[in-house]
C-alpha cells in the first residue's frame, strides 16, 4: 500500500502524485489513528486504494454508506440538487424538509423532526429537548439524566456527558452536570437511580462503540418499569443500530423500548452528512421557536440524500437487510460454533455485528487488512462488522472466508 496519491491540480490540469500521509501529518489535526492505505474510489461494497486495489468493505464509512459506494441513484440525486439548490438556511422553506420529516415520522411513530448534521448533534438535541419539556412545566430542578455504563452518544460536550468511558471524558472535564450511569449488567440499579429528580435516560437499543452489546430484555423491562413510575422522558440513541441497519427502521421497537425521543444519524443520508432528532407530540409541544437551531440542519442536499435512502429501503432493501442479516449473524454463529477456543461471543442484530475474541481484535483487523477485507475493531476484543445495506450473500461469504483463514 503506498500513500502517494494522484491530486488534480486545478489551474492547469496537471496531475501530480503528492504524499498524501506527509500533507497530513503537518496539517491535519492528529487525533485519528489511521490505517495506511488511501482510498480513492468506491463502487458497491468495495473500495478502491491509490493503486486500484479492491478492499470488501465491511465498515462502510462506520455504518454510514448504507447503498454502498458510488450508487448511482444517490449520485444523480445529488448531483441533481446540487445544480438546483444545495442551502437556504432555516430561515425559509424548501420543499424536502416537510417530506424527509413525515416520511420519518411515518417510520418511527414519533410526529416531529428536528434536523442537524451529525449523531452527536442528534443526541444533544434529544438531551436539549427532554430538558425543555420539564423546563416549559415549570420543573426546572428536573434535570438529572442517566446513562449507562459502557454507552458511547458522541463527542460534543452534552453527548459527551452520557458516554461512559473515561478515555473520551477525562481530559475535558467538568462536563454536563447531574450525568448518573446505571450498571449497564444490573437492570435493579434502574429502580434506584431513576427517580423524580430524572428528565430523561438515554440507551443504544444495541451498544455499538461500547462493543455491539443489545440492551438485555430484563434492562428493557427495568427502563419501560422506571420511565413509567417517574415520568421520567427515554431518549433511543439509535445513531448506528438505526434507519434499518437491524432489518426494521428501529431497533427500539423489536427490543419494546417505546421511546419520547429518538437520535438518528450515520446511515440516514447514505454518506452526506445529517441527523435528526424525532420527538414525541408531548415532548415537541414544549418546544418553541429560538429554542434550538442549524445553520445546515436539513438542508435540500441532505435531505434529498436521505430520501433517496428510504425511497430505497422502502422498494426492498429493508427486506434485503432482514435476510442478509439474518445470514451474516447465522454464518458468525457457524464461525464461532467451530472455532469455540478463537471466538468468545457473536452478538448483535442484522448487519449489526460483533465477534468478541475476549482478546485484544487489533491483530485480526489487520490480518484482514492485509487480506483486503475492511472490519473494524470496538471495546478492544470486538470485532465489528457494519457492511452496506446492499451486501450480498456472495460478499458475506468472501468475507466469512477471509475472517476463518486468519482465525485458523
Ligand atoms: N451515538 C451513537 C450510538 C454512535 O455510535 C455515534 C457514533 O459512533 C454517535 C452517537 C455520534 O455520531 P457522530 O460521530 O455522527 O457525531
Amino acid at each position: 500500500m503506498t500513500t502517494a496519491s494522484m491530486t488534480k491540480d486545478l489551474s492547469t490540469g496537471a496531475s501530480d502524485k503528492v504524499d498524501v500521509r506527509a500533507l497530513e501529518s503537518q496539517h491535519v489535526l492528529q487525533i485519528y489513528r489511521r490505517f495506511p492505505v488511501v482510498f480513492e474510489r468506491g463502487e458497491g461494497v468495495r473500495l478502491f486504494d491509490d493503486r486500484g486495489q479492491s478492499y470488501l468493505d465491511f465498515v462502510s464509512g462506520i455504518g454510514v454508506a448504507a447503498l454502498g459506494h458510488g450508487h448511482a441513484g444517490l449520485a444523480r440525486a445529488i448531483a441533481d440538487q446540487a445544480s438546483t439548490l444545495i442551502q437556504t438556511s432555516n430561515l425559509y422553506f424548501h420543499p424536502l424538509q416537510g417530506e424527509l420529516a413525515s416520511r420519518l415520522s411515518a417510520l418511527t411513530g414519533l410526529e416531529r423532526a428536528f434536523f442537524c448534521n451529525s449523531g452527536t448533534e442528534a443526541v444533544e438535541a434529544c438531551l436539549k429537548f427532554a430538558r425543555r419539556y420539564w423546563h416549559a412545566q415549570g420543573q426546572t430542578s428536573r434535570t438529572k439524566i442517566v446513562a449507562f455504563t459502557h454507552a458511547f452518544h458522541g463527542r460534543t460536550m452534552g453527548s459527551l456527558s452520557v458516554t461512559w468511558d473515561d478515555h473520551y471524558r477525562t481530559p475535558f472535564a467538568p462536563l454536563v452536570p447531574n450525568v448518573v450511569f446505571a450498571e449497564t449488567s444490573d437492570p435493579s440499579a434502574v429502580a434506584r437511580i431513576v427517580d423524580d429528580s430524572t428528565a430523561a435516560v438515554i440507551v443504544e437499543p444495541i451498544q455499538g462503540e461500547g462493543g455491539v452489546r443489545p440492551v438485555s430484555p430484563e434492562l428493557v423491562a427495568a427502563i419501560t418499569a422506571a420511565c413509567a413510575r417517574t415520568g421520567a422522558l427515554l431518549i433511543a440513541d439509535e445513531v448506528q443500530s438505526g434507519t434499518g441497519r437491524t432489518g426494521t427502521f428501529l431497533y427500539s421497537g423489536t427490543v419494546g423500548l417505546t421511546p419520547d425521543l429518538v437520535a438518528l444519524g450515520k446511515a440516514l443520508g447514505g454518506g452526506v452528512p445529517i441527523g435528526a432528532a424525532m420527538l414525541s407530540g408531548k415532548v415537541a409541544s414544549h418546544a418553541a421557536p429560538g429554542d434550538h437551531g442549524s445553520t445546515y440542519g436539513g438542508n435540500l442536499l441532505a435531505c434529498r440524500a436521505a430520501l433517496v435512502v428510504l425511497d430505497e429501503l422502502e422498494q426492498g432493501l429493508q427486506e434485503s437487510v432482514s435476510k442478509m442479516g439474518a445470514y451474516l449473524q447465522s454464518r458468525l454463529q457457524a464461525l464461532a460454533a467451530a472455532r469455540p477456543e478463537a471466538i468468545a461471543a457473536v452478538r448483535g442484530a442484522g448487519l449489526m455485528a460483533g465477534l468478541d475474541l475476549g482478546r485484544d481484535a487489533a491483530p485480526v483487523v489487520n490480518a484482514a487488512l492485509e487480506r483486503r477485507l475492511l472490519v473494524n475493531r470496538t471495546a478492544t476484543t470486538v470485532i465489528r462488522l457494519l457492511p452496506p445495506y446492499i451486501v450480498t450473500a456472495a460478499d458475506i461469504d468472501e468475507a466469512m472466508g477471509i475472517l476463518e483463514e486468519i482465525l485458523n
